[in-house]
């Protein structure tokens, strides 16, 4: 997903392998202007690898298609019709994005959508919609209907007087209009009398949504911001060596849960979801389908979670929370990317991010940072000198040698400089990597050329320059010099990207959210660029923790950090999930080994690691540990069962998919039938993985939704205990993991009124999750709520339990 789709990767390493070898190996020392002149010529308009793009492009078609708005609309309103009023809204957005602004039909879809937020008790959100559907031009003699669910909607946001003036207006529209007949008409004039008397009456509804609230008192945490570092907590400095290169260091000591850096990303690009099957079916046999994709979901700007998307004037694929949001993206980069969707897609996340960043730092400072390190190139020795570090101890001063990235001022900020000087490890990347990378970027800047967008980009910032529509003029062989640039600079972020690449998380809701139990599992909504989080070295076990809110990230000290030692951010590979050598494996892509004390640590000693011990298989006959390699032997010698590691992972596989099945069987609301085949899935996993198998957890886990569903709480506290003490050995007491399994139970205990057990759950999940999330997060304040409510419940309910 991050690289381009295996198709274009083949078809990259083809062409490089088809090279003369004198081309390949001028390429591969080529710096990387001069690799992309060469690749240039590469990617003619015509030459196979172009034909061969452009036919995957279509594949991932981005544009508007009137076919596929009437199927959306069609399979919203069947929706609508069963009341899935949350699958509905998001049908009728999808259906929105294929329409044309201003036609009918999608003022169609915003009405219909109105409808669904109505029930869904997203009152603010409807009236929006229904501005909406107005301003497109939603037809007059629908009018009616419309505006009296705007009238119901003031009703229950308890405006009315607004209320009372919007029922005039109708009434007025009604009579202006003459007078209705027909069974449809009826049914209207009688909801209008009966809004009629409640507005007379002043009667707002029982319970207005909960929505919108929240933001008031934001930052209450204690927060001294660092001279030199933009968005830093006072208590740590930027330090560099020639062994860590740029690190940052506590310089007090730090509390467990101070926040230590604030920072909104560079640049943000929403990812596509994980399977691409549903964007890149051919496109003859297309057929659409009612699965969401984080596209569907979340702003493509801002990350926010969407409600009544806004949708893109020009493709069917970016939806934004407001039109607000829509204007921005369009002017600051999307006017660019709008056409390109296919091949962004096509390409990649990490191209995608370095288009993006170039977009946002506009003409003039990119040539700007280029050209200085063509410069610095040159003359390597002299020019690096002039960035001085303030917290520098006097003696060093002088002789460290500057910090990559600092302004004149030595000061380090989120800015595009800090992007540019981020190392891009040229020489380290494989030469395949390499030319992909740059092969892709060519397809880019070709297209931009093609689709004349090239003046846009540049005018932007460089008026002075007068570039005209000159571009048309150039032979097609090579980009205009300032393409160039832009094209040298995209290839140095896909390859910083690789190291730096910081991906933002939210825990999801899953499900309708009709349950009492919210579900939540992280997912990567984003890949983006962090200059000042990326500063932080890794460690396989860190001592801080990051949490996003939208495009910013709040980084927390997980435990308490004493003045001098390195602040550690985790990249991936964590001491909880992986074994030192799968750890190793994967940190290979940031070129360093790891040697970081949870790595020393296990290479030293010969042990087993205690994942591979906790996530292994176990005997079918005596369910002793099984040990060895290709083939596995009962470690109880009487035993000596023996069996092929092949085998026992078939075994595994299979298990997992009868998991899925039943948490399908449980989103058909067959509650019953989920339960019984979850419990022969515990039984058969009993018989080959260890008690404390993470599988064995997520099926207690599992368990545990089912019984939420049905109301059982008792149950579903047993089985949400069993598997909290799995996820305990695993991600340890105080981990991330354990705060969000303990938040469950919390609601779960709530639900049931078991009041002393909650609130103690309570006090133990907001402790982790203050530390890991902060105090204003959402779930601290759903904590809160909750144990407000129980704690204002009358004596005698408490008494009795
Ligand atoms: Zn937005
Ligand atoms: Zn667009
Ligand atoms: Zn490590
Ligand atoms: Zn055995």
């Amino acid at each position: 997903m991050a690289l381009p789709v295996e198709e274009w990767r083949r078809c990259a390493a083809r062409c490089r392998a088809a090279l003369g070898p004198a081309l390949r190996e001028r390429l591969e020392a080529a710096p990387l202007g001069e690799a992309l002149r060469l690749g240039c010529g590469l990617l003619r308009p015509g030459a196979e690898e172009a034909v061969a793009l452009q036919r995957l492009c279509r594949r991932a078609s981005t544009g508007k298609e009137p076919a596929a708005a009437r199927w959306y609309r069609q399979e919203g309103n069947r929706r609508f019709g069963r009341g899935c009023y949350g699958d509905a809204a998001l049908l009728y957005s999808q259906a929105a994005s294929h329409e044309l602004p201003g036609s009918p039909e999608v003022s169609l879809c915003f009405a219909n959508r109105s409808a669904a937020l109505f029930h869904l008790g997203h009152f603010e959100v409807c009236l929006e919609d229904i501005a909406r559907a107005q301003s497109h031009g939603y037809p007059d003699r629908l009018l009616p209907k419309v505006l009296l669910r705007k009238v119901e909607c003031l009703l229950c946001l308890g405006r009315v007087q607004d209320a009372a003036d919007a029922l005039a207006a109708v009434e007025n529209k009604i009579a202006v209009d003459g007078i209705m007949t027909g069974p449809e008409h009826q049914t209207l004039l009688k909801k209008l009398n009966q809004l009629k008397l409640k507005v007379c009456e002043g009667e707002s509804c029982p319970e207005p949504a909960r929505e919108a609230c929240g933001d008031a008192q934001r930052e209450s945490e204690i927060w001294e911001e660092n001279d030199s570092i933009s968005g830093a907590s006072s208590s740590l400095s930027l330090k560099f060596n020639a062994e860590k290169g740029r690190h940052l260091v506590a310089s007090q000591d730090i509390l467990q849960g101070q926040s230590l850096l604030k920072e909104e990303a560079f640049v943000s690009v929403l990812c596509p979801e994980e399977e691409e099957s549903r964007l890149l079916q051919d496109s003859s046999e297309m057929v659409w389908d009612a699965q969401v994709t984080n596209a569907d979901l979340y702003c493509h700007r801002c990350l926010k979670q969407l409600l009544a998307s806004v949708p893109c004037r020009g493709c069917s694929y970016a939806k934004y929370c407001s039109q607000n949001c829509a204007d921005t993206a369009w002017e600051q980069y999307h006017r660019t990317e709008c056409s390109l969707g296919g091949l962004l897609l096509t390409l990649g996340v990490f191209c995608h991010v370095a288009l993006r960043t170039v977009l946002l730092a506009g003409f003039s400072e990119v040539s700007r940072l280029v050209e200085k390190s063509h410069n610095d190139d040159e003359d390597l020795p002299n020019t690096k000198a002039r960035c001085k570090h303030p917290s520098e101890a006097p003696a060093t001063r002088t002789g460290t040698r500057a910090i990559p990235g600092c302004n004149d001022n030595g000061q380090y900020q989120s800015s595009y400089r800090a992007v540019f000087n981020l190392l891009p490890h040229a020489e380290k990347h494989s030469p395949e990597h390499k030319f992909l990378c740059m092969l892709s970027v060519v397809a880019i800047c070709r297209k931009l050329q093609e689709a004349g967008l090239e003046a846009a980009i540049l005018n932007r910032e460089s008026s002075e320059k007068g570039s005209g529509p000159k571009a048309c003029e150039k032979t097609s062989d090579e980009l205009s010099p300032e393409l160039q640039i832009m094209a040298e600079a995209m290839l140095r972020h896909v390859l910083q990207l690789q190291c730096n690449a910081q991906a933002i998380t939210v825990m999801q809701e899953l499900g309708s959210g009709d349950g009492a139990v919210v579900n939540r599992k992280p997912v990567r909504l984003a890949t983006a660029f962090f200059p000042v989080l990326s500063l932080l070295n890794h460690s396989c076990s860190p001592n801080i923790s990051v949490s996003f809110s939208g495009t910013a990230a709040t980084v927390r000290a997980s435990q308490p950090i004493s003045s001098g030692q390195e602040i550690f951010h985790c990249y991936g590979p964590h001491r909880c999930r992986m074994k030192v050598a799968e750890r190793q494996q994967l940190l290979s892509q940031y070129f360093f080994e790891c040697r970081c004390q949870a790595c020393l640590e296990e290479l030293e000693s010969d042990d087993k690691s205690v994942v591979s011990m906790r996530n292994s298989f176990c005997c079918p006959s005596c369910q002793a540990l099984m040990q060895g390699e290709d083939v596995l032997c009962c470690s109880n010698e009487a035993c000596a069962h023996s069996v092929s590691r092949e085998s026992l992972s078939r075994h595994l596989r299979d298990l997992q998919r009868q998991i899925k099945q039943a948490l399908e069987l449980l989103r058909d609301s067959k509650a019953d039938e989920a339960i019984k085949m979850l419990l022969k899935c515990q039984m058969d996993a009993g018989n080959f993985l260890s008690p404390e198998h993470l599988l064995m957890g997520e099926m207690e886990d599992h368990l545990a939704q089912v019984y939420a569903t049905l109301g059982k709480w008792q149950e579903a506290a047993r089985h949400l205990e069993r598997s909290i003490q799995i996820v305990e050995t695993h991600h340890g007491p105080s981990s991330v993991e354990m705060g969000h399994e303990l938040f469950k139970l919390a609601q779960i205990l709530f639900n049931g009124f078991a009041v002393s057990e909650a609130l103690s759950t309570i006090q133990r999940a907001e402790k982790i999750l203050t530390v890991h999330c902060g105090p204003q997060s959402t779930q601290i304040r759903e904590l809160q709520e909750m144990k407000t409510c129980l704690l204002e419940l009358p004596r005698s309910i408490l008494q009795r339990t």
